[in-house]
């Protein structure tokens, strides 16, 4: 067995505090592309910030359009082997908070409760108004938009809706952030899997494990810019790699 293995299931074997941080990575094989991958959403679609998205009725209508376009690919994703892995972790007591950048829902999906995914970047999964936060259910979207690509607008206030994630340009959702912040300090093994390491804030919510004396392993299936302050990385694909060491 490869020593990074062995060495990856020690630690988690080791550990009853284990934090896990996940990327658009973990959530490929469910078929959900991620971003910067060859293949990923970013060789298709430039994205469109927050700014552009408040400012433009286009923007609005063409992110409701890609939204639409990526829902039949989103609907039918189902946790993998991956997504399993971690649940029989977390099942066991091990793991006591899933910080996700992702934004499919498939942690939830996998059998974790709600109160133990933090989501740093929200959710597709629904819309909300962006003045006055009422949550909007997208079967409501769809069907003004199906109208001549209407945009939709809140029926309690007349506000912008968007779908309830967090576009490059928007504010980092202040409460989760904070908890995201907090299940890293208290950390004794933080796992970041699947993510480029590369989106900030989020991805400083490692270096905070480690500095406050968490053991840091990252599994990806290339280097990112964090592995020097790891205490492990193992360069492999996601879904094998934590079946495999989950079950030693
Ligand atoms: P990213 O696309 O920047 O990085 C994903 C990383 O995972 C890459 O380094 C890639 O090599 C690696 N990877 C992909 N599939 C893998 C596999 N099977 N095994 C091992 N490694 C694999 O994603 P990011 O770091 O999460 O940041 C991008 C942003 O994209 C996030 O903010 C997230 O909200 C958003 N996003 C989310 C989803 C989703 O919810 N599923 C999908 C696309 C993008």
């Amino acid at each position: 067995m490869a020593t990074d293995l062995k060495r990856f299931s020690e630690m988690v074997r080791e550990s009853s505090r284990i934090v896990i941080f996940t990327g658009a990575g973990i959530s490929t094989e469910s078929g959900i592309p991620d971003f910067r991958s060859p293949g990923g959403l970013w060789e298709k679609h430039r994205p469109i910030d927050f700014s552009e998205f408040l400012q433009s009725e286009e923007a609005r209508r063409e992110s409701w359009r890609r939204k639409f376009a990526m829902e039949s690919v989103l609907s039918k994703a189902k946790p993998n082997k991956g997504h399993k892995a971690i649940f029989s972790l977390y099942d066991r007591g091990k793991v006591t908070a899933v910080v996700t950048q992702n934004i499919d829902g498939l942690h939830q999906s996998s059998g974790i409760a709600d109160k133990d995914v933090i989501e740093v970047h929200g959710n597709t999964t629904y819309a909300k108004c962006l003045k006055c936060q009422t949550r909007i259910s997208l079967d409501v979207v769809r069907e003004v938009f199906s109208n001549n690509e209407t945009l939709p607008d809140c029926g309690q206030c007349g506000g912008i809706v968007k779908t309830a994630t967090i576009s490059f340009g928007q504010a980092m959702p202040v409460e989760e952030m904070q908890r995201a912040d907090a299940a890293a300090q208290a950390a004794e093994l933080f796992i970041a899997i699947g993510s480029s390491l590369v989106v900030y804030p989020a991805a400083e919510i490692p270096l905070v494990a480690k500095q406050a004396g968490a053991r840091l392993i990252i599994l990806n299936r290339e280097p990112t810019p964090l592995d020097d302050f790891a205490d492990l990385v193992v360069l492999g694909e996601i879904g094998e790699t934590l079946d495999f060491v989950t079950k030693l």
